[in-house]
């Protein structure tokens, strides 16, 4: 039987790194095993899924270069569709009779607010268990009138349910685990755990994979197969991904940074409450304030805030990643082994290879740490050693997501700034950052470094002969000038580093920089002599 493995990502946010690995997983696992590998997008949370999220996620999972067999979009081809749940309803619909004709659900009718008062009043809250309870027909006619809609719950036996998972192996979940737990809401949308039931069911799914977090998930969903008379498909969780910190790495970390540094601000300004933030930022004042007793933890207030207070926020969704400069292939490579031992003797392994390698008996069962000093070590590597017409195809889609100074600039002199500067960037923003100076000459200068090269090392009163050394270069390329400097430092006895050190600060405002005779090279003399006059009018002692 060829297997069927699925991604199903709810559309209420980014795909963030632990979606991302999920969805790496399942299509490593389909590759390996030559089976299909199917998106489905889970959008039966009408009040939190978007179009907008959907788009995102579906752009992220192209950018990574995971592609699907069968799903939405073009790929949208005799597959077993539709593969948006909201397009789903009618055959929900379906099985929700099934259940009823054979007395297996039940209509319920408490508002929330019941269904809390019974909770705090059950002798242990913590373990509140829904069970039936029968309506009289006046009460249903007044729940009518007062405008209710009742959910469905299915009946469910108190028994424990064995999972033979293929990652951790049997896992017993106990009775306690599941209650007559809600399968369609009050708006009639099947809840998560009914549409994924009946859509791996009718999607022939035989391998279902998937974070921890839903390993209680998948009693109810048992529950649900039982009642159905369907057969399950196998199950395997994958362990969660942990933050340097030890914590669950989640989007809420975003908030805990946003949140402590509007503390921070707060406490400089010396107030207590956070009206100004909300003035700062045009938030809802009464949002900000829920935000900041934890109340919420929105990704998009988080940046928000960000952006007013200037700090960054850790890294966590795709698109994050990208913007920074990480490389897809960088990327899946350090989420493929954050949890998986791919065998053999180095860490970098490029995704086919990684394909070929993937078994689910190599899994880690316990929780892996996001090491993003790790990620970005690697990133290097890839950026390093990636084909260069790949590389620029990289650069182009950063370019999409984050306005550089490499993106107007011409084919021949961004590979002559690649060859210069990656040796040492781990990300396109790094790399950004070290070629700044081609693009912007300095208007400060390393104070440390200027005390030392130009005022006690005497670079300053150089800098005036090395402007005059550029006259005499007899061709303006990296050869000419350094046969000029070169002959400069022998006539007057001086070692290369004498001249190259106030040079360096000179046209790059710092002592670190390639080569020095590349990096004159990188300017029109008229710009070096230009920036030589400025540094020593800037640093005259
Ligand atoms: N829509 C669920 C999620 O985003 C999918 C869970 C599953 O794979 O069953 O977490």
């Amino acid at each position: 039987m060829i297997s069927r493995t699925r991604f199903a990502p709810s559309p209420t946010g980014s795909l963030h790194v632990g979606g991302a690995r999920t969805a790496l997983y399942c299509w490593m696992f389909a590759r390996h095993t030559g089976g299909k590998f199917v998106l489905r997008i889970e959008d039966t949370d009408r009040a939190r899924s978007t179009d907008e999220s959907t788009r995102g996620i579906l752009t992220d999972i192209r950018w990574l270069g995971l592609d699907w067999d069968e799903g939405p979009g073009e790929e949208d081809v005799d597959g077993i569709g539709p593969f948006f749940q909201s397009e789903r309803l009618e055959t929900y619909n379906g099985f929700f009779e099934q259940l009823l004709e054979k007395d297996l659900a039940y209509e319920a009718w408490e508002s929330r607010d019941e269904l809390s008062a019974m909770r705090a009043a059950s002798p242990n809250p913590r373990e509140f268990h829904y069970s039936r309870r029968a309506y009289t027909e006046d009460e249903v006619a007044a729940f009518k009138a007062d405008g209710r809609a009742p959910v469905l719950r299915l009946d469910v036996p108190r028994i424990a349910r064995t999972v033979n998972d293929s990652i951790l192996g049997a896992v017993t979940l106990s009775e306690n685990d599941v209650d007559d737990f809600v399968i369609r809401k009050a708006d009639g949308f099947p809840t998560y755990h009914f549409a994924v039931v009946i859509d791996d069911h009718l999607m022939k799914i035989t391998q279902v994979l998937r974070g921890q977090e839903h390993l209680m998930n998948t009693a109810k969903h048992m529950a649900i197969q039982t009642a159905l008379g369907i057969a399950s498909p196998s199950y395997g969780h994958f362990p969660l991904i942990m933050n340097m910190g030890g914590g669950k790495m989640s989007k809420r970390d975003k908030a805990k940074v946003a949140r402590a540094a509007a503390r921070d601000a707060a406490k400089a300004r010396g107030v207590k409450d956070y009206d100004w933030l909300a003035e700062e930022t045009g938030l809802d004042a009464g949002d900000v304030a829920l935000f900041m007793k934890k109340k919420q933890d929105g990704v998009a207030m988080a940046k928000t805030i960000a952006v007013a207070l200037d700090v960054e926020l850790p890294p966590i969704e795709v698109m994050d990643f990208r913007k920074a400069g990480v490389v897809p292939e960088a990327l899946l490579n350090y989420l493929g082994l954050l949890g998986w031992n791919p065998g053999g003797d180095s860490e970098i392994v490029p995704l086919d290879e990684m394909a070929k390698r993937f078994e689910l008996k190599n899994v880690s069962k316990s929780a892996a740490k996001f090491d993003i000093d790790k990620l970005l070590a690697f990133n290097g590597e890839y950026l390093r050693s990636l084909p260069r017409d790949v590389l620029l195809a990289h650069m182009q889609s950063w370019f999409a997501v984050r306005p550089s100074h490499l993106q107007d600039v011409s084919a021949d002199r961004l590979n002559v700034l690649l060859d210069l500067f990656l040796a040492r960037a781990r990300t396109f923003v790094e790399l950004e950052q070290a070629v700044a100076f081609v693009f912007e000459a300095p208007t400060t200068y390393v104070q440390k470094s200027v005390t030392k090269f130009l005022h006690k090392g005497g670079g300053h009163a150089l800098l005036s002969d090395l402007s005059a050394v550029m006259d005499t270069a007899t061709t303006w390329d990296a050869q000419g000038i350094q046969a000029a400097l070169e002959g400069f430092a022998s006539e007057n006895e001086l070692g290369l580093g004498k001249i190259a050190q106030p040079l360096r600060l000179a046209l790059t405002g710092t002592a670190a920089s390639p080569s020095i005779h590349e990096t004159v090279a990188l300017f029109s003399k008229d710009e070096v002599q230009a920036r030589i006059a400025r540094c020593v009018e800037a640093t005259a002692p």
